[in-house]
């Protein structure tokens, strides 16, 4: 590798790579543990260090074997983990923090984030994530799956102006949250978690990737990535349970799209010209 991944800043200053690792559908397969556990292992040497994960991948598996996967390394991996709706009261975010916790075998989150939205008040949630701040069981806490109204609804109750990130499915194939939501989190200084940005291998066989791809040397893959890893204040968590996919994802950092590329990739997956609602995998 040439270069140091970039990186993005939080609202509070703190910088964190813009390429991390997700980790949804591993730890469910004892057959491929191994393999998924040398994967993350292979990313975080790489400088891949962000990894996320959640209390519902797997039903905790995934956490266990991200926890095992980080000995000895757990200092140098900023750790992103999510809490499902339904445990996101003030008191329920507080217990499920410390069952992550005790799955990952570690004693803070870097990042917990509330999945998707649910029927718990956010003024609770906020509140029992603003407590596992205070009590150093997490450092920062954002949202998942939050449209531009949820955020505005965030905003408004007590701390709210302290999330950290918004984490949303973004990609080439998916570009609706340009049109408002990525502006409006932009304006307050909060990069947002692209999730499956290769949008879970479900690219089209055809289109203008392919050609981009094959000009590069490189993969459709790759250079999907790459371009997520072009927009600003975004940063992406890709999931390869193969050790040569993490390399190739680790590759796309390097690759350097052409103003044509991405021409060529804007008349094909448009931008979107209005409001389109937040799409969820
Ligand atoms: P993704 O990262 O877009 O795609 C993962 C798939 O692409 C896997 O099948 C993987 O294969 C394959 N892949 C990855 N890199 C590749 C490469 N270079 N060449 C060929 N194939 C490659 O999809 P995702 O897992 O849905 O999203 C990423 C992460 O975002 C998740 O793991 C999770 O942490 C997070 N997420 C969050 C939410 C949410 O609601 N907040 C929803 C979805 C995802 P192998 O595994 O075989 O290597």
């Amino acid at each position: 590798m040439t270069t140091d991944i970039a990186n993005v800043t939080l609202p509070d200053g703190e910088r964190i790579p813009k390429l991390g690792q997700g980790t949804w559908e591993m730890g469910e397969r004892a057959s491929q543990r191994a393999a998924e556990i040398a994967a993350l292992r292979e990313g975080i040497a790489l400088g891949m260090t962000l990894i996320d994960t959640a209390e519902m991948y797997g039903q905790g598996s995934t956490e266990s074997l991200v926890g095992e996967a980080l000995a000895g390394v757990r200092d140098d991996v900023f750790l992103v983990s999510k809490v499902y709706p339904h445990n996101a009261s003030r008191r329920g975010v507080q217990a499920a923090c410390e069952r992550s916790l005790k799955r990952l075998k570690t004693d803070r989150l870097d990042l917990y984030l509330l999945h998707w939205r649910g029927s718990e008040p956010l003024e609770e949630t906020v509140a029992g994530f603003e407590a596992l701040r205070q009590a150093g069981k997490i450092r920062h806490w954002g949202v998942s799956n939050f449209d531009l109204d949820d955020m505005e609804e965030l905003a408004a109750v007590p701390h709210g102006d302290a999330c950290a990130t918004n984490q949303v499915l973004y990609n080439v194939a998916r570009r609706g949250p340009e049109f408002d939501l990525l502006p409006w989190l932009k304006s307050r200084s909060i990069p947002a978690m692209a999730y499956s940005p290769v949008d879970h291998a479900r690219l089209p066989k055809r289109s203008p990737l392919n050609e981009i791809a094959a000009a590069h040397g490189a993969s459709v893959f790759q250079v999907a990535l790459a371009w997520v890893l072009l927009q600003p204040d975004v940063f992406a968590i890709p999931k390869a349970g193969r050790a040569e996919h993490v390399r190739d994802n680790r590759r796309a950092a390097e690759l350097q799209l052409t103003a044509d590329d991405c021409a060529a990739i804007d008349a094909h997956f448009r931008p979107p010209l209005r409001k389109q609602p937040l799409e969820i995998l």
